[in-house]
């Protein structure tokens, strides 16, 4: 029988951004929190993480934009019986600092990331180097993979790029079909504008270095997935404090 698994969304913290930072040319001016999302794959061999968050504390080096923990990285894993170190792979959507800062506390995990991420992430444009943890992405026994790769049995990732040079989506069989972690810094709204509000019927992302690609992900995205799961989907905080 083929392997599925189970998707579960862990908020760690929230950040508080201005739509145009997720939509492209659209919601300017309308500010909001985000989550702070990792993705727990259950059913492998070993715990698997997609993306890990990060400690709000050290945001601030980042973007000075407000940003809040609900929970440690080590009480939402205690929550599901896990310490740091039982995680056996961490999968990194990409490397910007909300997506990954926990990672240094997964010692025995396989960290896979694309190539071409992890190149940029080591020497980052200018106009992006804010956003990266350089010594991290150059110290760190990353592993690198390029293109679109079957990792494990039902566990496929494809390189999209668009919001970064390497981004890429994480696609998941579970026994509600196929899920898939987007893998870019975006909202439902990306996948589902809103009538009357966007100017095209999806939406790339607000931050990207290609905004054509990172439209292209999103159509692919629609396509491919059964359940579409954005990083920061901001119904994943609803009922949250
Ligand atoms: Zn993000």
């Amino acid at each position: 029988m083929e392997r599925s698994y189970e998707v579960k969304p862990i908020v760690l913290g929230k950040i508080w951004r201005d739509g145009g930072a997720l939509h492209y040319l659209t919601f300017y001016g309308q500010q909001g929190w985000l989550p702070v999302t990792m993705w727990y794959i259950k059913g492998a061999d070993m715990p698997i993480l997609v993306d890990t968050g990060g400690p709000a504390k050290e945001f601030p080096k980042y973007n000075p934009m407000p940003a809040e923990d609900i929970i440690s990285f080590e009480k939402a894993l205690a929550a599901e019986g896990l310490r740091p170190e039982d995680i056996g792979l961490v999968i990194c959507t990409h490397l910007h600092y909300d997506h990954v800062l926990n990672i240094r506390k997964c010692i025995n995990a396989r960290m896979v990331v694309q190539k071409a991420e992890l190149d940029f992430a080591q020497c980052p444009h200018p106009l992006f180097a804010h956003l990266y943890d350089t010594t991290m992405a150059k110290e760190l026994p990353f592993e690198t993979v390029e293109g679109d790769v079957e990792l494990l049995a039902g566990i496929k990732l494809h390189h999209f790029g668009g919001h970064t040079p390497g981004s890429q989506a994480v696609a998941v069989r579970t026994h509600q079909g196929q899920a898939v972690i987007s893998g870019m810094c975006t909202t439902q709204k990306n996948f589902d504008p809103p009538k009357g509000v966007a100017h095209t019927p999806l939406l790339a992302c607000g931050i990207h270095v290609d905004p054509i690609q990172s439209y292209e992900a999103i159509v692919k995205i629609k396509s491919m997935a059964d359940i579409i799961l954005p990083n920061h989907d901001t119904r994943l905080l609803e009922g949250m404090k």
